[in-house]
């Protein structure tokens, strides 16, 4: 078999890895689109398949840097079988059609001339292709369940990160190879934590995502939410609001679970939670599922029982914050022009309100500039209303939706496969997984994989 990273670089960027199998099959895990991509520059290295030359896409989840290209890979592989789990199946379609939506807009503001890179009609026609599989069942790469006497089978297992993630086990006659997909293997308030195999696996291809980040001294989710109870506690009493620039795919729905149980427990008045128009289909698309997968408090639903009032477009354009409200918004980075983007405008200079950022950003991204941002000191946002003093509290609440470097390290020991690839991270993350597994696991095979080039494992 051999495997070739189709991303660009070795960072967490655009995820697309080939499996191949020679005549059993081809096998592409994932087609995402770089988080900072502009055109085809965010896109994984898709020319270096022929065409029509793959057999089979697995994807592992339905964010954006897992899913933005498969509707370019299906398009030069006709021929291929697209499988996901069934959460995957709904998320990913409004999903894409949204990813339109945005590839439109660059167009105007910014003369991307590649832009849109595919239409909804495209997309409509491709969504037909799609099949749900359902977990912990082995599946035929023909798309039948159960197979018996063939070469090459996969079976989906639970990753708890997003709705829907799951950890890809390939078996291929008499090995397995295990694709973790992004993951998470402690709970959060909603999704509960990963349920992996621990045995029978000879190549773990993993994500590294957190590598470079120790687990803080006493780190502990109970702690974060803790923290957060607090800290929107003290902004209330200052007649302050919040904004929480949050993924409209995950961290809205977990966030809003969070903030419902403050409210429960009386630890918050019952004041406003607004989301973006995104959000409220992604909660739709939890709630609609809630009793068909593995998850905390599966009668709890999103839009009936907490009642999220929607942020549109046009009830944004006179927007001013209101006291004691609370907005989770994206776009999680804060990307110029998003809604989370335009109403920071509005908390930046004064001293009673709060943003609070609950998730990952890129540390270019305008979230990440901001996070970096001293009390005091200015900072751009957005080059249309240029530098702005930041005179709002500002911190960070590790709401993380991927596993610690040190359960994923765990992981690996436990499993002991004979080749460790390496993925999903920063040079640096890599780095300390591969000089930690050195020591602590010198027989295994590490493998960081350079991009574009197939190696044999
Ligand atoms: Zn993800
Ligand atoms: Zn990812």
């Amino acid at each position: 078999m051999t495997f070739t990273n189709l991303t660009r670089a070795n960072e967490i960027g655009a995820n697309s890895y080939l499996l191949d199998f020679g005549t059993d099959g081809r096998i592409v895990l994932d087609a995402g689109m770089h988080p900072r991509g502009e055109g085809s520059a965010g896109l994984p290295q898709l020319e270096r398949l022929k065409f029509d030359s793959v057999d089979t896409i697995l994807v592992s989840h339905a964010h954006h840097d897992h899913t933005g290209a498969l509707p370019l890979l299906m398009r030069d592989h006709p021929s291929a079988r697209v499988f996901m789990s069934e959460a995957t199946y709904y998320l990913a379609d409004p999903l894409l059609h949204n990813s339109v939506q945005v590839m439109l807009k660059q167009k105007a503001e910014k003369g991307i001339a590649e832009f849109p890179l595919f239409t909804h009609r495209e997309l409509d026609q491709l969504v037909k292709v799609w099949q749900a599989c359902g977990l912990n069942r082995l599946w035929s790469p023909h798309g039948y369940p159960d197979p018996e006497n063939e070469p090459l089978t996969f079976t989906f297992h639970d990753a708890g990160h997003i709705l829907g993630s799951v950890g890809t086990a390939l078996h291929h006659r008499g090995r397995t190879i295990f694709y973790t997909g992004d993951v998470n293997f402690t709970d959060q308030t909603l999704l509960r934590g990963a349920d992996f195999p621990r045995e029978g696996i000879d190549v773990l291809i993993t994500e590294t995502t957190r590598g470079a980040q120790p687990r803080p001294e006493g780190f502990s989710r109970d702690n974060v939410v803790e923290r957060l109870a607090i800290a929107l506690e003290e902004t209330f009493a200052k007649g302050g609001a919040v904004l929480m620039p949050v993924f409209a795919m995950g961290k809205t729905q977990e966030l809003l679970a969070q903030l419902h149980f403050f409210q429960k427990a009386r630890r918050l008045p019952e004041t406003p939670i607004y989301i973006g128009g995104l959000g409220r289909s992604f909660s739709e698309i939890y709630d609609r599922l809630a009793g068909r997968v593995r998850r905390k408090s599966p009668k709890l639903s999103l839009l009936e029982d907490i009642m999220p009032q929607v942020m549109d477009g046009r009830r944004a354009r006179d927007f001013s914050p209101k006291r004691g409200h609370i907005y989770l918004i994206s776009s999680g980075m804060m990307t110029e022009n998003t809604l989370s983007n335009v109403f920071a405008q509005e908390f930046l200079a004064h001293e009673q309100h709060s943003i609070f950022f609950v998730g990952y950003c890129d540390p270019s991204s305008p979230a990440g500039l901001l996070r970096a941002t001293k009390p005091g000191e200015s900072v751009t946002l957005n080059a249309a209303y240029g530098p702005q003093p930041v005179r709002c509290r500002v911190e960070y609440f590790d709401f993380t939706a991927h596993a610690q470097r040190e359960d994923l390290l765990a992981y690996i020991l436990e499993v002991q496969p004979r080749v460790c690839v390496l993925v999903h991270g920063d040079p640096a993350a890599l780095e300390w997984f591969q000089q930690e597994l050195a020591v602590k696991a010198p027989g295994m095979q590490v493998v960081i994989p350079p991009p574009g080039e197939a190696i044999e494992l």
